[in-house]
């Protein structure tokens, strides 16, 4: 016998639980399937333990270079088993949120691998057997995604990990070459250098961070190198074979050897097992094909999330979880604004950045000013002794229209939200001068890069 419910959510991932939850409130029946642990790739193995470490670094990085504040610090030690049980216990704690939340709005969690066996009805296999549960309203698919390599080079967990295994690896290799230097591969090269290992990033296009503006990458790459990270850039990885310390990676630009090899090189959709071809719902370029509703090619069945395409980011996932469930609902959900996702790195020092680089701009036939201040004038930045970066407005010069925002800095993910905020009100250079900012805050080098591009910059 089918157990029934008004909505079936495959997936419990940002996308899947904050869908779930959202028709939880609108008065829907749900049922969560979840073949892992509640919460996804986000809570589990990605955003979330990836910061408790950035965390670790941050702290181990303040202790070491206490000598600016005047502290002397003896025979710092930092245990990096430490560093990753810490970072696992903040995403039990997570996940056990997720079920916490779940308990709270009545929604059901069946564990097991799910997929549609009709376009109402999807079946799970778990430890209990198989069951059947049949969707009255709709099915919201949100799979998520899972790391991919490089042509001929197999993750092994061991020589060759991905960010899974390094988010669980208690032990940290003294070498690595990391390939990839997207947001996964700079954060990771992060953590590795902040603990000691000696770390390369390899990337095959000319720049770190390739879809940041030019400028942000060009000052990250001198920051990395000053911290002793070795950056490749325009590099082409051809095989990873063992060897040396551990791995010899061959490129077009020669060979090298570490103890370990993290590839970072991007993640694909999981949309295998799933039952999409049972039901004929379409892809596109190996993703799910999505109407503005989340609505897939067969009516009633939804596709969120990093299996739905990009940009792959938690907060994009749990948007659009919330229109596929005001959708199923019912209602008139407004379509996401994918030009106004705020991308952010939470590397040291942290990158941010949100709408058209200033080259992009440009390329759309747009007449730009672009303003930037340096967080080497700003007061707070001083005081807290974090001065690396800058924060760019590039907006249309006629209308004051703000095209693009890019920050490197500390605190650069939390003050992108400014800007995210004004750019949904389509605010302009003017309304964000005439905001008064608190003084001292890192926020005022918003006001000021806003000041800049009117030629109006007071601290600068
Ligand atoms: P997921 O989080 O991938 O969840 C999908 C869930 O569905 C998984 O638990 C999976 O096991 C389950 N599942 C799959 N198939 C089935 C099935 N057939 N039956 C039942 N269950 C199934 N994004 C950010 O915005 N900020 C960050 O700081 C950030 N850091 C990241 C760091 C790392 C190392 C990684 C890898 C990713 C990071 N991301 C970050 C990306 C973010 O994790 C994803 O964009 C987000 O998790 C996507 O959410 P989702 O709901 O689509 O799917």
């Amino acid at each position: 016998m089918a157990k029934k419910f008004d909505v079936v959510v495959v997936g419990t991932g940002p996308g899947g639980y904050v869908g779930a939850i959202r028709c939880a409130q609108l008065g829907l029946t749900v049922a969560t399937v979840e073949d892992d642990r509640p919460g996804g790739v986000c809570l589990n193995w990605g955003c979330i333990p990836t910061k408790a470490l950035l965390r670790n670094a941050e702290v181990l990085h303040l202790v070491e270079s206490a000598d600016r504040f005047g502290i002397k610090v003896d025979n710092v030690r930092a245990d990096y088993a430490e560093a990753i049980k810490r970072s696992r216990g903040v995403a039990d704690r997570m996940a056990k949120g997720v079920e916490f939340l779940f308990r709270k709005n009545k929604i059901a969690l069946f564990s097991g691998t799910g997929a549609l066996t009709s376009k109402t009805t999807v079946e799970v296999r778990g430890a209990a057997g198989t069951e059947t549960l049949e969707a009255g309203r709709g099915v919201i698919l949100a799979t998520g995604s899972q790391p991919k390599s490089l042509p001929g080079v197999s993750i092994d967990e061991k020589l060759v990990i991905s960010s899974n295994g390094a988010v669980r690896n208690e032990t940290r290799p003294a070498s690595i070459i990391v390939i990839g230097a997207g947001a996964v591969g700079m954060e990771f090269a992060d953590v590795y250098a902040a603990y000691g290992s000696q770390v390369t990033v390899l990337e095959a296009l000319p720049r770190v961070l390739p879809v940041e503006d030019e400028e942000v990458s060009t000052l990250l790459s001198r920051l990395f190198g000053r911290r002793g990270i070795t950056l490749k850039t325009g590099v082409k990885v051809s095989t990873v074979k063992p060897g040396g310390p551990g791995a010899v990676v061959e490129t077009d630009g020669g060979r090298l050897e570490a103890e370990q090899v993290l590839m970072a090189v991007g993640r694909g959709a999981r949309t295998a097992g799933i039952g999409l071809e049972a039901v004929g719902i379409q892809l596109e370029r190996g993703f799910v094909k999505v109407a503005p509703t989340m609505e897939t090619s067969v009516k009633g069945v939804y596709a969120i999330g990093d299996m739905a395409g990009g940009p792959l980011l938690a907060h994009k996932a749990m948007a659009e979880g919330v229109i596929a469930a005001e959708a199923i609902a019912g209602q008139h959900p407004r379509p996401l604004d994918y030009g106004n996702v705020p991308s952010c790195t939470y590397c040291r020092p942290q990158v941010a950045s949100i709408g058209l680089s200033e080259a992009k701009a440009k390329d759309n036939g747009r007449d730009v000013t672009v303003g930037k201040f340096p967080f080497t004038a700003s007061g707070k930045a001083v005081a807290l002794g974090e001065t690396d970066g800058f924060v760019k407005v590039v907006a249309d010069k006629a209308t004051g229209e703000i095209l693009g925002v890019h920050i490197v800095g500390p605190e650069a993910t939390e003050i992108i939200h400014e800007f995210a905020v004004g750019r949904t009100l389509e605010a302009t250079l003017e309304e964000i001068m005439h905001t008064v900012h608190a003084h001292p805050t890192l926020s005022e080098a918003a006001l000021e890069a806003t000041l800049a591009a009117l030629g109006q910059a007071i601290h600068i």
